[in-house]
């Protein structure tokens, strides 16, 4: 980033200056807030219901990389990853704190971008920025999340309740995230080897978007609300299908069989692993980031899911002994393993 003479730098607002300049626009819509920003900490009302907390930390060079991340959408990402853990649990979430530590590199008018990307994400998905803390860093950008929801206690679905029998669904399609980010690596060392060259993102637009700016699924939560249905067990998938599958089985004592063929893949996504020649199933059930949600129900539940357009079932919970598998289109059976990223 460099200066130019209309950028202000953090010294001129001054830590309090500069809370107050970033989180001016930001208002309270949801009753529970009680107290927001200002004080030493925010009061939140939680009736009879449940409160879900979740925490992202997210680390400059090892979850995103600001050569090719705008800072809007980094804050907007920040937030709907946190979002996505909190509808994962089948609930709502209300409030959000966002913590950033920043270096002196960081001028006044990039944090006005990242905040920009918070509050478009409040706005969207109904939540308050309550809180947060700036402090510095030595290298690098650090930024924190925590979101904070609702739910009534017996709405709420852990990994844990699958049983033989349900069946397994997602949502969305997968891998496309994947795909997106192997594109902005590419443009880097393109860049990185000859800074004349522009990208050729426009024709990529839907696998960047998934990388750079993901929804979370607050429509399926509320879709499931209306028709009165409860999965056994939900999770959103961040490191990839077969790892996160592998933890609801675990975590509840079950195994599955995951038909490859009904493996949900967008067609840009197959069209760009063929041409990096890769295995667009293997971006699929491999690649993360997709924040689709990953669900069991019971077998008496499917007319409820049959037909809904961003729903897909993928395969049967089965008994323990069964162990994870993935049935190929030619019939053969594998044992899924988990490869998603982890980010250590
Ligand atoms: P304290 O010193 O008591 O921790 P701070 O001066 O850090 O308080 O913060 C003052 C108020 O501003 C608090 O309500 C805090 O939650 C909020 N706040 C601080 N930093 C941020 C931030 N980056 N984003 C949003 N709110 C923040
Ligand atoms: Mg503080």
């Amino acid at each position: 980033m460099s200066e130019s003479p209309s950028m202000t730098t953090i010294d001129k607002l001054g830590e309090f200056g500069l809370i107050d300049h970033l989180t001016r626009r930001f208002k309270l819509n949801n009753a529970s807030s009680l107290k927001g920003i200002g004080d030493d900490a925010a009061v939140i009302s939680s009736d009879s219901k449940r409160v879900l907390v979740s925490t992202d930390m997210l680390v400059e060079g090892v979850h995103f990389d600001l050569m090719y991340t705008p800072l809007r959408h980094l804050g907007y990402k920040a937030v709907v990853v946190n979002l996505s853990d909190i509808y994962a649990m089948n609930g709502t979430p209300r409030q959000i704190t966002f913590s950033i530590a920043i270096s002196s590199r960081f001028t006044v008018e990039a944090l006005d971008e990242i905040y920009e990307g918070i509050h478009h994400a409040c706005d969207i998905y109904g939540v308050d920025l309550v809180g947060g803390d700036t402090t510095t860093s030595l290298k690098g950008l650090i930024i924190s999340v925590t979101a904070i929801g609702e739910a009534e206690d017996e709405k709420i679905v852990y990994r844990n309740g699958a049983k033989e029998g349900d069946l397994i669904c997602v949502t969305g399609d997968l891998g496309a995230a994947f795909l997106g980010l192997q594109i902005l690596e590419r443009e880097k060392r393109l860049f990185l080897e000859n800074p004349e060259i522009q990208p050729e993102l426009d024709d990529q637009k839907y696998l960047v978007g998934r990388q750079l700016k993901p929804e979370a699924r607050k429509e399926i939560i509320e879709h499931f609300a209306e028709i009165g249905l409860k999965p056994t067990a939900m999770m959103d998938i961040s490191d990839g299908l077969s790892s996160d599958i592998l933890h609801i089985c675990k975590q509840s004592g079950v195994g599955c069989e995951i038909n490859e063929p009904r493996v949900p893949v967008s067609e840009d996504a197959y069209e760009q692993a063929v041409k990096f020649n890769m295995d667009p199933i293997n971006c699929a059930l491999n690649g993360g980031e997709d924040y689709e949600l990953l669900f069991t129900v019971d077998s008496e539940d499917e007319t409820k899911i049959a037909d809904h357009p961003f729903i897909s079932v993928i395969g049967q919970i089965t008994a323990r002994e069964n162990g994870a598998v993935l049935l190929t289109k030619g019939g053969n059976r594998h044992n899924l393993v988990a490869q998603g990223w982890k980010h250590f």
